[in-house]
């Protein structure tokens, strides 16, 4: 059984590449019956696709011109993810 700090750490890496089966079993497992876990799973997932899209917009800047989100809070968001993700 994973403690809930292996589990969080599995949630971010299996955000950044594909997990072994094994872990991923274990890890489902745990969320199944872990809803603080369950909870980080859909923020982390949540905050992931948000920065996915905030990064492909910077690969084009002249087509996120008009999001609607200023530089600074695109940066602010950035930061956040960091420290979540990382
Ligand atoms: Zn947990």
């Amino acid at each position: 059984m994973l403690t809930c700090r292996e589990a969080t750490r599995l949630l971010s890496e299996g955000l950044d590449r594909e997990l072994p089966l094994r872990r991923r079993v274990s890890l489902r497992l745990h969320v199944m019956m872990c809803s603080a876990c369950r909870a980080y799973g859909r923020q982390i997932e949540a905050l992931s696709q948000l920065a996915s899209k905030l990064f492909r917009s910077d690969r084009y800047p002249d087509i996120s011109e008009d999001r609607g989100l200023s530089d600074d809070s695109r940066r602010r968001i950035k930061d956040t993810l960091r420290r979540h993700i990382h």
